[in-house]
């Protein structure tokens, strides 16, 4: 497998520290709010990153923590008169419910920062005694930035540059605007833990450098995150973890782009959060997973309704697909004709390419493609009956099933039974639009018996009827089938 980068801005062929296990640690969120379709996009991408390294044979060390003690919670809880703590469970509650939904598999470990206090203080202490951090009279740590001449090598960012653009903080005891904190003095209010420099809390940065040591070991194989993390988060976590231990942090960083909302980054100022629950009232889960994997995990991804209902049409084209796919298989008898080798050796070649699609620094937009065109080859099978009839026309149909099938189980989509999706799907949509389901079979059998006693213009009238309702009907040999557009 091929993954870009983001410290060499390469591609480079992945290669773990220990042949056949990859040591994997992504950012989570901060527990402070519901989750937007930029963390679902995050989630989703380690997500498939996780099962494809599984699905060829590695065996995955997966840690996601979740940060539990920060200003933003501490801020929320204060303006809800209620403790830290019980904010952060909430959201923490909150996030696993909306991944689970999203079908994005629970990491094997998801630390709480407040469960690894210990760990941070180790760490700090490390750093001091290495004199790449300081304590000042206050109770405040600081790291020493000037300490670490590679800093700014993963972000890109001048040392000098950086330094023109802080602005210092009054009463601020830092040798020097760059430095950033390791353990912050206690304020009164705040949750705050013992430690050697006094009563306090930890920066944020140094948390995730303490959790990943300590459950994966250094370096780690692959670092995830966000792009927004990159700097300072990243950059500060890389600095501290090298500082102290001398050796390298993570031999690779992966960072998936923004989701904007109509061409607009999502702002507090602009009020245009998408949240996850939003989009879950107007589509199954499945459909935002499916578009959040649309575009390659490095490119920006715009959020538009419109592009989630093409979103919903083209997962249900796949469904549709494999179910006329497994029906043709079911039918037996009649002439067959000799189905042609280019057939054959185009599809093998369009399942390679879906797998290489993936190889390839996780391109699932790139896979998706091959997918579709996988499936009109397999129309063109269903489309000529001798074809579709002969013996290497079905075993062509079954393995085209089954990579579709199995390349659904590592992007997470379309990998369900298609009948079940379709229905619930429906139901779901009428669901919103207040379709009453009942009536509908009620219409649809009245229709059936209208048209069994020749009586088409009555049959035609209970169609208009239903159509306005928004359901649409497709007469074939098996009955008639519904829909709602
Ligand atoms: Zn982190």
């Amino acid at each position: 497998m091929r993954i870009h980068n983001s410290e060499t801005r390469r591609k480079e062929t992945f290669q773990p520290r220990e042949e056949g296990r990859v040591a994997l640690y992504v950012c989570g969120v901060t527990a402070y709010d519901v989750c937007h379709i930029g963390h679902a996009r995050a989630a989703v991408v380690f997500d498939v990153l996780v099962r494809h390294l599984r699905a060829e044979g590695y065996s995955v060390v997966f840690v996601r923590n979740f940060t539990d003690v920060d200003d933003k919670i501490i801020n929320r809880a204060a303006e809800e008169n209620r403790s830290s703590e019980e904010v952060a469970e909430q959201y923490i509650r909150a996030f696993s419910e909306d991944m689970d939904r999203l079908d994005v598999l629970r990491a094997d470990y998801e630390p709480r920062a407040t469960e690894h206090i210990q760990d941070m203080q180790d760490l700090i202490r490390r750093l001091l005694d290495t004199g790449h951090a300081y304590a000042t009279p206050e109770g405040n740590v600081y790291f020493r930035v000037r300490s670490f001449p590679d800093y700014g090598t993963l972000s890109g960012r001048d040392v000098e540059e950086l330094k023109a653009g802080i602005r210092i903080d009054p009463g601020e005891e830092k040798e020097d605007p760059l430095d950033f904190a390791l353990w912050k003095r206690a304020k009164s209010g705040e949750p705050s833990w013992e430690s050697p420099w006094g009563e306090g809390r930890p920066g944020w940065h140094i948390e995730c450098s303490a959790m990943s040591q300590k459950l994966l070991g250094l370096p780690l194989d692959i670092h995830g995150g966000g792009q927004d993390l990159i700097f300072p988060h990243h950059e500060n976590e890389r600095a501290q973890s090298m500082a102290a231990s001398g050796g390298p942090f993570a031999r690779f960083w992966m960072h998936n782009g923004y989701v904007q909302v109509e061409s607009e980054k999502m702002s507090k100022s602009l009020g245009n959060f998408v949240t996850v629950q939003d989009v879950f009232q107007e589509h199954p889960p499945e459909v935002l997973r499916f578009f959040l994997l649309g575009k390659h995990y490095r490119s920006p991804l715009d959020f538009t309704w419109p592009a989630m209902r093409d979103a919903e049409k083209a997962l249900k084209r796949i469904y549709q697909a494999r179910g006329n796919m497994s029906a043709a298989l079911e039918q037996s008898g009649g002439k067959d004709a000799p189905l042609p080798e280019e057939i054959t050796k185009e599809a093998d070649q369009l399942m390679q390419e879906s797998r290489d699609h993936l190889d390839d620094d996780l391109n699932t937009a790139g896979c998706t493609g091959s997918i579709f065109s996988l499936i009109r080859l397999g129309n063109r099978i269903l489309e000529n009956k001798g074809w579709r009839k002969s013996r290497q026309g079905r075993e062509l149909l079954e393995s085209i099933l089954t990579h579709i099938r199995s390349t659904g189980e590592v992007l997470g989509a379309f990998h369900n039974d298609p009948g079940t999706f379709l229905d619930q799907l429906r139901r779901f949509k009428a669901e919103r639009l207040g379709i009453d389901l009942e009536e509908v079979q009620r219409l649809m059998d009245e229709r059936r018996e209208a048209r069994q006693n020749k009586d088409f213009s009555r049959a035609d009238t209970l169609r208009d009827q239903l159509a306005e309702m928004g359901v649409t009907l497709q007469d074939g040999p098996q009955g008639t089938d519904w829909d709602i557009e």
